[in-house]
């Protein structure tokens, strides 16, 4: 799957650089190629990290190697000195350089992926921390006997000043007179302090025999100390984080360093709270959550070994471990692993290509994996272990499909009456429904009845959408919001904007209306303005604080309800008719995981789904449990239609302030297609991209397939080299594109 590297395994033999020797550092800012400097005093070592002078500034960098030379070495400038971090390792450097090559990003981007820890450049920050010291002092009161005791009874530990105070009962001009007299100790000790050990021999949960199986064969891997990756498919309730957890003390016990890569932020304290159940303390955490302080820690300790275990964002993948022995990711179907944004990779098919340099395991869990693992593990890439049985005496909901052509449905209404009748047999049970719409905001279109506008966002190609929650209409592509306006914008009639199709705010009005004695509770990333309190929402729901939850895609996500027993799907049609080469697949997986939602605990679940075609084949598969029957179909159609993982693709996206600038390119690279036609490769469009507009940017699109095997990368290096943009427009490369936008 990934080409052997160039920039990347051109790593240098030498080691040291004596002060005034030529050293070649890359650095963050934007430059196609390493910069020469003379060591700094002292010398510095292959891969340290350095501030350097360019021209005015003070930038970030790292010694790749020996200097390139070739000019007057008088007008050479010193590197400025060596930053108090660890070097970056080789595997690293080599890391880089084959994403780089890979993605076809820029070594600077690379580096600045690599160096997002706050505070870098900084000396090791430090705080004062209290000892007993060696003199008595002058005069003893009460207070300062306390002080002495306190430190006497805690034999030798450090206190900090708040802390001595505190537990001395004193004021901090008791500890600092005892200071001044030698009494007790002042000394500078840094601030990032290493994570507490976590213990691997804690006894795990009770296995049963599929898991300990699993367990058995991943904990064999990891001691074999080899590459390898393994596709842990397992039913949601399944144990699959109970079965991983089981490799990652494996890992531990090997002295090797761990990192579990989620898809939610709002998953990470859930997870968090099993990880010190298994294993007494908390790992790491790197996410766009955590505070500036706590990720420098983790950026630090990573580094020096001193962080076992690391949870994170896809972000995690590129941190300094010192050992890395196991990577997990899990839900690794889950679309969040692909950064769409600056630097397009997927965090899954990286975290194989980081394992494969430094001799880790992969471990890629899901219950519904996505087509390209399960392509490998059928092409024996991938070792693939099922665990099939679910917790105590539950079992998977019985799924059902409601033809829509044969409900009686009132206009503006979503809730069939056979779901309603579904429905009001839980709440009459005292168990939990779930209603599950993947749109947020109130309705999808806003429609003038008077005219036929549909309003639309001013710098997008897209629909704004009815928030009523926020009282506003919201562009998904932008971000752009405008007060609902009262006359049409377009024919300027009032009274005639009405909402058309419905979002998750509207079903769960028609819900209250409909359910007027049951408890409903909404939950939909944009209804919480911050982690913590979607967290506390979920809480509530999980202890039975509500009759009836009405989510988005946010539910899919492995949250646990144990007194669910419905899954309403209101829309099951809605995703399968995409653009996206991937629809079917999307379609399938969020249905199966919506579903697996319902009967966690000892009550059987049941999945209702709402669709027009009950008879569509993906509609079938969901509907008859059959995976494996689903995927071959899918496979075999991709394979006839030679797109990914059964070809390769890139997608080009042009985008700039005006359409026909941004055409002429488009077609001019049609034209010349030299480079791609000698690997057999085909260009398709240019075409405006589905979406044509964001932002006030027009985008045009372009798709590259080849045949698997080809080396695209080198071909679309080759086809974009000589392209001399103008102005204000920008061209970006997505390998294996995931979304079609
Ligand atoms: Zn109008
Ligand atoms: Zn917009």
């Amino acid at each position: 799957m990934l080409k052997p590297p160039t920039r990347g395994d051109a790593v240098s033999a030498q080691e040291y650089f004596d002060q005034g020797e030529l050293v070649a550092v890359l650095t963050t800012q934007p430059l196609d190629r390493t910069l020469d400097y003379k060591a700094p005093e002292g010398g510095c070592f292959l891969g340290a990290f350095v501030e350097v002078p360019l021209g005015p500034r003070k930038v970030l960098g790292v010694v790749w190697g020996p200097g390139q030379g070739g000019f007057d070495l008088a007008k050479a400038r010193s590197v400025i000195r060596v930053l108090e971090v660890a070097p970056m390792r080789e595997e690293m450097r080599l890391f880089l350089g084959k994403v780089a090559d890979y993605t076809l990003t820029p070594m600077p981007a690379m580096l600045r992926l690599a160096t997002r820890a706050p505070g870098l450049g900084d000396p090791p920050s430090m705080r004062k921390i209290y000892r007993l010291g060696s003199a008595e002092p002058d005069r003893m009161t009460d207070a300062r006997t306390r002080v002495l005791e306190v430190l006497r009874d805690y034999g030798g530990l450090a206190f900090t000043l708040k802390e001595l105070a505190e537990q001395a009962g004193v004021t901090s001009s008791v500890v600092k007179g005892l200071v001044k007299q030698g009494a007790v100790r002042e000394e500078d000790s840094p601030r990032d302090l290493p994570y507490p050990r976590l213990d691997p021999d804690l006894p795990g949960k009770a296995l049963t025999d599929d898991q300990a199986a699993a367990v058995a064969r991943l904990q064999a891997g990891q001691r074999s100390g080899d590459y390898g990756t393994t596709l842990l498919k397992g039913v949601t309730g399944s144990g699959k984080t109970e079965v991983y957890l089981e490799a990652v003390a494996e890992a531990l016990r090997m002295g090797r360093q761990a990192l579990v890569l989620l898809p939610e932020i709002a998953l990470t304290a859930e997870f968090l709270t099993r990880v010190e159940a298994r294993f007494g303390a908390r790992p790491a955490e790197w996410h766009s959550g955590a505070t500036m302080t706590e990720r420098r820690r983790v950026w630090r300790m990573v580094g020096q070994g001193e962080a076992q275990l690391v949870v994170g964002a896809r972000s995690a993948l590129f941190l300094p471990f010192r050992d890395l022995g196991l990577v997990v990711v899990d839900e690794e179907h889950d679309t969040s692993y692909k950064q769409e944004d600056g630097v397009h990779y997927s965090a899954r098919d990286m975290a194989v290509l980081r394992a494969s340099i430094c001799g880790a395991r992969v471990i890629l869990a899901s219950a519904t994996p996505s087509l390209e693992s399960w392509a490998n593990a059928e092409a024996g890439k991938y070792e693939r272990l099922d665990l099939t049985s679910r917790f105590g005496a539950a079992v998977l909901p019985e799924m059902k499909p409601i033809d829509m052509r044969a409900e009686q449905m009132q206009p503006g209404t979503w809730i069939s009456p056979s779901l309603r009748q579904a429905v009001r047999q839980r709440i009459e049970r005292g168990e939990q429904s779930l209603l599950f719409i993947n749109r947020r905001g109130y309705a999808p279109v806003t429609l003038c009845r008077a005219c036929g506008e549909q309003i639309a966002c001013d710098h997008c190609d897209a629909r704004m959408v009815e928030h009523r929650f926020l009282k506003r209409l919201m562009c998904h592509q932008c971000g752009e919001t405008k007060p609902m306006p009262d006359t049409c914008p377009s024919c300027g009639v009032e009274g005639k904007l009405a909402p058309v199709g419905p979002g998750i705010e509207r079903l769960a009005e028609e819900a209250e209306a409909t359910f007027p004695e049951a408890k409903i509770a909404m939950l939909s990333s944009d209804l919480f303005g911050s982690a913590r309190a979607l967290k506390a929402k979920i809480e509530e729901i999980a202890e039975g604080d509500a009759d009836i939850v009405i989510g988005t895609q946010l539910v899919a996500k492995g949250h646990n309800f144990p007194k669910l027993t419905l899954v309403g799907v209101i829309d099951a049609d809605l995703s399968l008719h995409g653009a996206d080469l991937r629809a079917a697949e999307r379609t399938f997986q969020l249905m199966r995981q919506v579903a697996g939602r319902a009967g966690r605990a000892d009550k059987p679940g049941q999945a209702l789904l709402q669709t027009f075609q009950p008879e569509h084949p993906v509609i079938r598969a969901i509907l008859s449990g059959d995976e494996e029957g689903f995927w071959k179909a899918e496979a075999a159609g991709r394979q006839a239609a030679g797109v990914p993982p059964y070809g390769r693709m890139a997608g080009i996206v042009l985008s700039g302030p005006e359409v026909g600038p941004v055409f002429d390119i488009g077609n001019a690279m049609a034209r010349n297609d030299a480079p791609l036609r000698a690997i057999d490769a085909q260009v398709f469009g240019p075409a405006p991209a589905p979406i044509a507009r964001i932002r006030g940017r027009h985008r045009v699109r372009l798709l590259v397939k080849a045949p698997k095997g080809a080396p695209i990368q080198d071909a679309i290096a080759r086809w974009i080299a000589p392209l001399r943009l103008k102005g204000d427009i920008r061209l970006t490369v997505d390998i294996d594109p995931q979304s079609f936008y």
